[in-house]
């Protein structure tokens, strides 16, 4: 049923503001080892606008929240990260219109990271986040439409996978966004969009594994 799903995804929202605002300090830490450190507020910023337009919304449905929170994204995180997570998830969002099933969140998830690629053009091994990102829609596709999963499951193993990538990112050396500036010194630090969009996708775990 729409609505209830609609409202599914404004509690996941709510959950990744709470958890992104709860390791601001840790994004910062990262962002000011390879960046401006300004990692950890701009997302802060940026998801406590998304989850007060989304509480906003007076009769949500998957796809109008995740334009909406798309759009305050592109406008509050700003830095490189904003219209890469915001722009992608406007774009992403279209897949959800009709509702959330396997099939559409798994055309939402390739979409995205399809966006996210566009835009940034970064390939994975660059230390961004798609690192974290590739992996997790990767495994989550095949999970759902090859071994047949409950997407559920299809969604903790993508997470799991979405894991080992920010792992990857630490020993390899930062070719896009500010990091990229440092270069070899960049190697032996996590990479602090990686680490956000795995919040993200733990947010949203927790959040479907409790419905
Ligand atoms: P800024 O670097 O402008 O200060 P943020 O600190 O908010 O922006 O975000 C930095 C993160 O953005 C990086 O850790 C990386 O994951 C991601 N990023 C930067 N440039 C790119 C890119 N071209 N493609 C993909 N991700 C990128
Ligand atoms: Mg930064
Ligand atoms: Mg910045």
């Amino acid at each position: 049923e729409v609505t209830e799903e609609g409202e599914a995804v404004v509690a996941a929202v709510a959950a990744v503001a709470e958890r992104i605002e709860a390791e601001r300090e840790h994004l910062t830490d990262l962002d000011s080892a390879i960046g401006d450190a300004d990692h950890g507020g701009n997302m802060a910023r940026g998801w406590a606008k998304a989850a007060d337009a989304a509480s906003d919304l007076e009769d949500p449905d998957p796809e109008t929240v995740a334009k909406t929170v798309g759009k305050t994204l592109m406008s509050e995180v700003g830095g490189a990260s904003g219209p890469l997570f915001g722009g992608s998830l406007v774009f992403a969002a279209a897949e959800l219109d009709g509702g959330i099933t396997a099939e559409t969140a798994v055309a939402f998830a390739e979409t995205y990271l399809e966006k996210v690629q566009d835009r940034g053009d970064a390939r994975i091994g660059d230390a961004t986040m798609v690192d974290a990102l590739t992996p997790a829609v990767h495994t989550f596709k095949k999970s759902i439409e090859v071994d047949d999963l409950p997407p559920l499951e299809a969604l903790a193993k993508a997470v799991d996978a979405a894991g080992r990538g920010v792992a990857f990112t630490v020993p390899v050396r930062a070719r896009k966004g500010r990091a990229s500036y440092l270069g070899w010194r960049s190697v032996g630090h996590q990479d602090p969009g990686a680490t956000s969009t795995l919040f993200i996708l733990e947010e949203v775990l927790a959040v479907s594994a409790d419905r």
